[in-house]
């Protein structure tokens, strides 16, 4: 069977590409191959089964500044379709989506199925074929593209989209097809710190700290929530987005510095405590907390540093406050492996991205063949990022497939 187009993966990325090519140009024989017996699966898991379509962020110079790898190859494409576009183009097929206060965009419905169900509607009005359970054994560029299946006649195809996501057999293909995988390793992880300090505090919170990987120049500043197994919340998850690769080199061991405070700079922090000292002399020092920290929290740090919580203030040494202004501000903890952010994880590595041409998401190796979404070396932090580079590199490959760009 000969196809103009052959989408390979029928995730996000396929699907956004095969929509815009089918939708341009109805005459055009585009058919997704999908491996597993359903399509869009991990749209349907995403954000914690919400699907966090995109982000609201629409300055492009700003966008790509969410994406640890990736951010110079997208500042072209984001010009050309950016979160404006994905919300308007969710909206025209009638789903209804909302921004929440930190900028994430979900459908209104608060169900990815919501979002499932257009995709696959779009691609059936747009006369898509989706063939699923499809076992691919390899692809190969003759004259055109042959694409040799297990239980079925080879496809013969002129335009071929890889969009297999993370999938190893993606990359082995892209491999033999001339391309270079950047070594794969994965994103968006917790911290597991088994440290007393911690200890039986899950769910507490801190709304601004830095975290920081001891020795080198990484680090986040956000939201810190502590896990059963460690920390969590938005600052840990970039951290671990944009130190990916150092912590896969280091399996997942470091010392993690944290500064539960970070608007004091400089000795600020000490000069704090000492007035506080003078203010609340004759209060015990764990009674309240008076930086505004979680209180148990508050207790475990002060104990850390052999403060008794029933010292009054008055009885701390200067020298106990300054060990404790260094708790507070460079607090290391030990990081002894990565735990599952269930909302969202992505893969670090992928097709190397100048080998690819991103006005029209076609290689530069191999003419005719496509990539987009995540089987590319590009990966954002927590918050859509990730759905949108897969809707842009789709739309782009959809377009260029269709000779319109
Ligand atoms: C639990 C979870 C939640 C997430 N939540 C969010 C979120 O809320 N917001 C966000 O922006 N990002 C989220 N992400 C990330 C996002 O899902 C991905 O970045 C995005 O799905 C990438 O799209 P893709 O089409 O490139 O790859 P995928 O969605 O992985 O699709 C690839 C498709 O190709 C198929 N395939 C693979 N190998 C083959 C093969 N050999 N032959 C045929 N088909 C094949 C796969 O089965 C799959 O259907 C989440 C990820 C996870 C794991």
């Amino acid at each position: 069977m000969t196809y103009q187009i052959v989408i390979i993966g029928g995730g996000a990325a396929g699907f956004f590409a095969a929509i815009t090519c089918a939708e341009a140009n109805p005459a055009a024989r585009v058919i997704i191959l999908e491996k597993t017996p359903h399509v869009l699966s991990k749209v349907r898991i995403s954000g914690g089964g919400r699907c966090n379509v995109t982000n609201a962020c629409f300055d492009p110079a700003e966008l790509v500044r969410q994406y640890p790898r990736g951010a110079a190859a997208l500042r072209g494409p984001f010009t050309r379709f950016q979160p404006r576009d994905t919300i308007t183009w969710f909206e025209q097929r009638g789903v209804k989506l909302k921004t929440e206060a930190d900028g994430r965009v979900f459908p209104i419905s608060n169900r990815s199925e919501t979002i499932v169900n257009c995709l696959i509607d779009a691609a059936h009005a747009a006369g898509v074929q989706v063939r699923s359970g499809v076992h691919i054994r390899s692809v190969a560029k003759l004259d055109r593209f042959v694409i040799d299946l297990k239980d079925a006649d080879a496809l013969i195809a002129d335009r071929v989209l890889l969009a297999t996501g993370s999938n190893p057999h993606g990359y082995e293909w892209a491999a033999a097809l001339g391309h270079t995988i950047e070594p794969p390793v994965p994103s968006l992880f917790t911290f597991e710190i088994d440290d007393a300090r911690l200890k039986d505090l899950p769910g507490i919170s801190v709304e601004k700290a830095t975290v920081k990987i001891s020795g080198t120049s990484l680090a986040q500043t956000g939201p810190v929530l502590i896990t059963h197994w460690g920390l969590s919340g938005p600052a840990v998850l970039k951290l671990s987005a944009w130190a990916a690769r150092e912590l896969a080199g280091q399996h997942y061991r470091a010392e993690v510095l944290i500064n539960w405070l970070p608007d004091f700079k400089g000795d600020q922090l000490q000069q704090r405590l000492m007035s506080i000292k003078a203010e609340l002399a004759r209060q015990s020092i764990g009674a309240s907390s008076p930086l505004h920290l979680p209180s148990r929290l508050w207790k475990r740090l002060i104990s850390a540093v052999g403060i008794d919580g029933d010292q009054k203030w008055t009885e701390v040494s200067k020298r106990a406050l300054n060990d404790l202004a260094n708790e507070l501000s460079r607090g290391s903890f030990l990081m002894s492996g990565k735990g599952a952010f269930k909302e969202e994880f992505v893969t670090c590595g992928g097709v190397r991205l100048d080998e690819v041409n991103f006005k029209t998401m076609e290689s530069r190796r191999c003419a005719g063949l496509h990539f987009a979404g995540e089987i590319l070396d590009i990966d954002g932090v927590t918050g859509g990022f990730n759905f949108q580079s897969a809707w842009t590199t789709g739309w782009l490959a959809g377009r260029a497939m269709n000779n319109e760009q």
